[in-house]
């Protein structure tokens, strides 16, 4: 543990920016201790001072120059190797008058030759260029990018002199001039390398000098040099500075700690041993650990020191005199002690004649580094040596590295070789020494503890520290949090005045609502009211007319009783005329006989007398004698009697009666129709007016109803109620009669179908089931089979009226196509267009449309009918019969209904608008799929007026069918739409002009029986061409129905040229984009319209299915909660500005930055790319704003008015994201922060704009904080950003500048534009000239 902390707190220490109150607090820690032992080596010292005056014969050269002490840190900080560090040597050494006796020379600058023996020219000139002034600017900079190395205007001088120094005192032992010598120099320099200074040491003294002994001096016959590195660090630079040379042994003695220690790595490793010709010239002893004392270095010393400097038989040794392993050392952590020192070099002095040269290096302890200075001195001295302290053990991390390091050098050190012979010398077993020691080692082992204590505590102030900065930033943060949090409050607030008025807004509309009913009720007891009144009326004339009939006929009986007498006369008188004609007729006879008998006479006589002419004149005479005026006068008589006196007036009185009669019938049924659109509530005072000009006006056309009761028949076979109930005919029925429409229609008794007509689209199979369902034998299993279909009931009823439903609309359809008839109403049921080839659903049995159409197709070639259009306007897919002609050419599907995503009835993808047939049929099958409910007139008429009709006139058909559902009236249970009897009667009126008006409608659904009625009626009334009703005034379609239309028409447009066109912008602008204006604006606010009204607001109500909005909007403490939610919800953001160009939007996305763009973006924290790309055009006005951006300088960027009008246009390229990273785009674009705690604009904003349809004024009050909802592509919303409405206004007067774009972004718009395949280059120029140069 010790050890560790040593080195740890030794790696902090190196570290020349170390806190100066650090290295003060070691100094002083250790003062005490020092104090001591300097104390107790005084009295040493004392003895040395006595042993000074003693012989004296070796010259020793001192070098110490003051020069050296400018070199000090740039800021005057303190630093550890301070210029009091030789400066303490020097006065130590003079107040023990030591340097008295020694020869003491000045400090010599190093000339550059020298320096380059084993420095780069780069390096020496660096370092004499250093405080120059032209470096001044740049040293700091220089010295931070070296390793521990400071630097000032007195550094390189400095250098120079510690260099030249060395040199000098080499020189001058080599020569002989001095035994010996030390230079007391700094900046140190082992650690100084051929081309990088580090380490506090700028050129490497030592190294410097051994070379210039051995390259430029070598008349001094130095041939072999020994370089002792006793400082606590590696000299590295040494080391690789004669790594190849056998002339130079290197021995280097050093904390290692496993390359943990100063300057770390491998260098100093005990294996480095040098390379080449210098292999095994290089020995380094690493410690394992601090804590080293005497007794290590000692047993180093003798053990390989000793025996290789024996071998190698140096010419001069160099020391590399560090004094940094002195006790007491800040850096080193060792122990050793001057004595240590003294003796350490006492052995050396065997060697090379004495020639030994000290240079100084490390050693930050003031005190020690002085006294282990003198010690060294006096040792060159050859003063008597001075006591040490009784002798330790060294450590046994010592042995083994002592061990380690013979092992491996042994090769080269044949005296290494013996496996540590001398291994007992390390242990001394005095026991005496050994107590001694043990006390000392005890002294040595508190202080480490004490310096280990005081590095904890340090340590453990720099926790505090660092939690103090954690703790403040914390509170920074928290406090972040909280503006944040008031903020939020504050957007709270503002959505919470929103809702107020938002339900203010409702509780008007619930109040109009309101009064609207009233007003209602009030209109239904004035109707109740009229109803009365006008039953009383009927009643009196019924009356009326029957005591007129009554006084009529006793008048009427008294003139037949007269004229029954006249007529017993008038017999009397006939019998006696018979009477007289017998006679005659008798007489005639008689006379004839008389005649014939004379005639037979007569030719008797003539054949006697021969005489011919006479019986001529006789007959002719008998003739004129005959008695004519015998016969009464008859005629004259009975015709006074009669005509002129009594026949007349009773002629005219009939003649009257019947006319009063007819009128009394047609006044009748006057008011019976003006009573029922009363009770109807339906139709305006006008309507009634027109009803009368209606009813009197002629009519040529023949249409044929069918109605048959026993279709009733068919039920639910236990008689609960079911929407599809036998009601539904009934009711067509009576409304028909009581409207005198079925009067004027050819009404016709209904027919079965033939089962060979109804395999013409039913599979054999099908046709049995059903024929059969109904039997007896069917009884028991009928519910089971009903149960496996798909919305059915069966009864004893259900063949027979399948058969009838089929046949009769057979009937009518041949009856339309052979001329009989122009048009008609088949009122069956059960309905049809469900029905499939093989099954019955929906209510559906068969499927009569079809079945009618294809009889006329297959069955009646003779009649000429070879296109047919189907229009199925029931509010469901006509499934069945899309699926008979599905690869039918000859017939013409087409059909609007709900579909909401293959979510509606009968669910699926069959009612898509994909869906357009197959083969040869392909083109010829429309579906029109309304997304949601709620659909009226103006959707239906919309879908007509752009889709059907046009196709209807390219189609040309010869006959028209119309499933004819009613169940997208207003009030349907099941529909959910509101078409009203109006709508109905345009939709027919509007196909009549086809097929000369040759339509067979077919009842299919309609489940409210007063809706029904009424627009069955309606339609009747069509078909009978009478006037049109007034309908509702105009409304506009949906958005989703512009959205369904134009799907449609872009399918079909291959099969239907007249469908290619775009649809005008003015047109589609004609939407209705909330239905509140819908209802508002509404003169006919019905009853239903209320109940829609009602419905919206409730949908208006600010609420998601996870939750209230408040809820929503409370503050979470979580930052990323709100992302997962959002991440789920798709968005377009439509980009109208340099974000058309994908690469720069992907910057908002992935982050980074494009050509032009000067700043770099960070990213959505989701990076995944749109899902989709797709281009659009909006009616908004595109403008280029404001002075300069960040993004691309000087110039205007893009702003689009968040108001839409008629004329503009800007192309937008919608890229479909996710609410999260839309939020991360909006952030960016207004440069807020993307890892914020809350979205900017959450689910309930989205809510909010896509309620409102329009805008939110984002709580941003930057440029583009106004997040503008225009409408949705796929029932997701589109959202874009852009600046506030009032920003457009100050845009608009100035005060804020318009501005044409810089030409980097303006390019970056073109290539948006260009690459996006929207326009060519040269109309994307234009483009954008005309959005600069327009007045905004
Ligand atoms: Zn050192
Ligand atoms: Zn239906």
């Amino acid at each position: 543990m010790l050890l560790k902390f040593e080195a740890s707190s030794e790696l902090r220490l190196v570290d020349p920016s170390v806190s100066l109150t650090v290295l003060r607090k070691i100094r002083l820690s250790h003062l005490p201790d020092m104090t001591m032992t300097s104390e107790s080596s005084g009295k040493k010292c004392g003895e040395g001072d006595g042993k000074v005056a003693g012989k004296s014969q070796r010259k020793v050269g001192l070098v110490y120059d003051e020069t050296m002490c400018k070199h000090d840190t740039p800021n005057g900080k303190v630093d550890v190797e301070c210029p009091d560090r030789i400066r303490v040597i020097w006065e130590k050494l003079q107040l023990a008058g030591v340097t008295q006796r020694c020869v003491v020379l000045g400090g010599s600058k190093a000339e550059d030759k020298h320096l380059k023996l084993v420095h780069t020219k780069k390096h020496v000139n660096l370092v004499k260029s250093i405080s120059t002034k032209k470096k001044d600017s740049r040293r700091n900079k220089i010295a931070s990018q070296l390793d521990s190395i400071y630097l000032n205007g007195g550094s390189s001088e400095a250098a120079y002199l510690a260099a030249g120094s060395v040199v000098k005192v080499a020189e001058k032992v080599a020569e002989g001039e001095l035994d010996c010598g030390f230079a007391i120099v700094r900046p140190p320099g082992h650690h100084a390398e051929s081309d990088e200074a580090m380490g506090f040491c700028l050129f490497n003294n030592v190294a410097v000098a051994a070379s210039f002994l051995l390259n430029e001096r070598p008349d001094l016959d130095v041939k072999k040099i020994l370089i002792v590195d006793w400082d606590i660090h590696h000299g590295n630079g040494t080391q690789k500075m004669f790594w190849k040379d056998s002339r130079v042994l290197i021995f280097s003695v050093h904390r290692h700690d496993h390359g943990s220690f100063y300057p770390f790595g491998d260098d100093g490793d005990f294996n480095m041993v040098g390379e080449g010709p210098g292999e095994g010239f290089n020995i380094n002893v690493p410690w394992e650990q601090g804590g080293c004392g005497d007794a290590d270095y000692l047993a180093v010393w003798n053990h390989i020191l000793i025996p290789v400097t024996k071998e190698f038989k140096p010419d001069i040794i160099l020391l590399s005199a560090g004094f940094d392993a002195a006790i007491g050392d800040p850096l080193g952590g060792c122990c050793v002690t001057p004595y240590g020192y003294s003796v350490m070099l006492k052995k050396l002095m065997e060697f090379a004649h004495g020639k030994i040269v000290l240079a100084l290096e490390g050693g930050y302890n003031l005190e020690s580094l002085g006294k282990s200075s003198l010690a060294c001195v006096q040792v060159l001295l050859e003063d008597k040596q001075i006591h040490g302290s009784s002798e330790t053990y060294p450590l046994e991390s010592t042995r083994r590295v002592i061990q380690a390091v013979r092992e491996r050098l042994c090769t080269y050190w044949p005296s290494l070789d013996a496996s540590m012979a001398s291994n007992e010398n390390l242990k001394n077993p005095s026991a005496e020494r050994n107590s001694a020691d043990a006390l000392l080692r005890e002294v040595e082992e508190l202080k480490s503890l004490m310096a280990a204590r005081d590095g904890e505590l340090e340590a453990r102030r720099k926790e505090l520290k660092a939690k103090n900065k954690e703790l403040e930033a914390n509170e920074k943060e928290l406090e972040a949090g909280l503006m944040l949090i008031r903020a939020r409050e504050d957007v709270i607030c503002g959505l919470h005045a929103k809702i107020e008025s938002l339900q203010q807004e409702r509780d008007e509309a619930v109040a109009k609502a309101e009064r609207i009913d009233k007003e209602l009720q009030e209109d239904r007891a004035r109707s109740q009211e009229f109803k009365e009144d006008t039953e009383f009326c009927l009643s009196t004339l019924r009356r009326e007319k029957e005591l007129a009939i009554m006084a009529k006929n006793k008048d009427l009986e008294a003139k037949e009783k007269e004229l029954e007498a006249r007529l017993m006369l008038v017999h009397a008188r006939e019998d006696k005329i018979h009477a007289k004609i017998e006679r005659l007729q008798q007489e005639r006879d008689e006379a004839v006989a008389k005649a014939e008998r004379i005639d037979k006479e007569l030719q008797e006589d003539r054949s006697r007398s021969r005489v011919g002419n006479g019986s001529f004149a006789f007959s002719q005479e008998f003739y004129e004698d005959m008695d004519l005026d015998e016969l009464e006068p008859l005629s004259p008589e009975f015709n006074e009697d009669m005509d002129s006196e009594e026949l007349e007036p009773f002629q005219v009185i009939k003649k009257n009666m019947e006319r009063s009669h007819k009128k009394f019938i047609k006044d009748m049924e006057c008011i019976k129709f003006i009573a029922i659109m009363a009770m109807a509530g339906e139709s305006s005072g006008k309507k009634i007016g027109d009803c009368d000009g209606k009813v009197a006006g002629n009519r040529q056309r023949k249409v044929g109803l069918i109605y048959d009761e026993t279709m009733c028949k068919h039920d639910t076979p236990d008689g609960e109620d079911h929407p599809e109930c036998p009601d539904r005919i009934r009711v067509i029925w009576e409304k028909l009669q009581l409207a005198g429409v079925s009067q004027r229609c050819v009404v016709l008794g209904s027919s079965k179908a033939e089962d060979k007509h109804l395999q013409l689209v039913h599979t054999k199979d099908h046709v049995n089931l059903v024929k059969s369902i109904s039997t007896k034998q069917k009884d028991y299993r009928r519910n089971r089979i009903a149960s496996q279909l798909n919305s059915i009931y069966l009864n004893g009823g259900s063949s027979e009226a399948a058969y009838l439903a089929a046949g009769s609309v057979v009937k009518l359809a041949e009856k339309v196509a052979e001329g009989e008839l122009d048009c008609g109403f088949a009122i069956v049921r059960p309905p049809g267009h469900h029905a499939e080839a093989d099954e019955a659903m929906g209510f559906c049995l068969f499927n009569n449309v079809a079945v009618a159409a294809s009889f006329l197709l297959n069955e009646r070639p003779d009649l000429g009918v070879k296109k047919i259009l189907i229009v199925d306007w029931d509010v469901h897919h006509g499934n069945g019969t899309q699926k008979m002609f599905w690869k039918d050419p000859r017939v013409l599907f087409f059909s609007v209904h709900r579909h909401e995503y293959g979510g509606f009835y009968p669910a699926g993808d069959d009612g898509d608008y994909n869906m357009v047939g197959e083969g040869p049929g392909e083109g010829f099958n429309i579906n029109v799929p309304w997304d949601q409910g709620r659909c009226g007139d103006a959707d239906y008429l919309a879908a007509w007026d752009h889709i059907l009709i046009p196709v209807a006139r390219e189609f040309n058909p010869d006959v028209i069918f119309l499933s004819a559902g009613f169940d997208a009236a207003i009030n349907d249970p099941l529909g959910g739409c509101c078409v009203t009897p109006y709508g109905y009667s345009v939709m027919l009126k509007k196909l009549m002009e086809f097929a000369q008006g040759k339509i067979v409608l077919a009842l299919e659904g309609g489940y409210n029986l007063d809706s029904i009625a009424k627009s069955s009626l309606a339609c009747v009334q069509v078909l009978l061409e009478d006037k049109q009703i007034q309908g509702p005034p105009e409304a506009y379609p949906f958005e989703s129905t512009w959205r369904a239309i134009q799907a449609v028409r872009k399918r079909l447009c291959t099969y239907w040229p007249s469908l290619a066109d775009e649809l005008s912008w003015k047109l589609i602008n004609q939407k209705t984009p909330t239905p509140i204006i819908l209802i508002s604006s509404s003169d006919s606010e019905t009853e239903d319209d209320a109940q829609g009204l009602l419905d919206q607001m409730s949908k208006l109500s600010i609420e998601n299915p996870q939750g209230t909005l408040l809820e929503n909007h409370q503050v979470e403490p979580a930052s990323t909660s709100w992302r997962a939610d959002l991440a789920k919800v798709d968005v377009w953001y439509a980009s109208f500005g340099s974000n058309m160009w994908k690469p720069r939007f992907l910057c908002y996305i992935q982050g980074g930055q494009v050509d032009g763009l000067k700043k770099v973006c960070v990213g959505s924290m989701d990076k995944s790319p749109p899902k989709e790309t797709v281009w659009e055009t909006f009616p908004h006005r595109l403008f280029f704003g404001r002075e300069s951006s960040v993004g691309w300088g000087v110039g205007g960027v893009a702003f689009t008015n968040p108001l839409a009008n008629l004329i503009d246009q800007t192309h937008m390229c919608l890229y479909r994201i996710t609410l999260e990273q839309f939020n991360d785009v909006l952030s960016q674009e207004n440069g807020l922060n993307v890892d914020s705690d809350s979205p900017v604009f959450d689910l309930a904003a989205l809510q909010l704009v896509d309620n409102k349809g329009s805008i939110l004024e984002a709580p941003l009050n930057s440029w583009y904080g106004n997040v503008v909802c225009l409408g949705k592509e796929r029932d997701i919303p589109i959202l874009t950003m852009t600046c506030t409405l009032s920003a457009v206004e100050k845009f608009k007067s100035g005060e804020i500048p318009i501005r044409p774009p810089a030409k980097a972004y303006a390019n970056t718009l073109i290539r948006g534009l260009v690459e996006g395949g929207r326009l060519s280059k040269e109309e994307a120029e234009a483009y954008i000239d005309k959005a600069v140069s327009k007045p905004l």
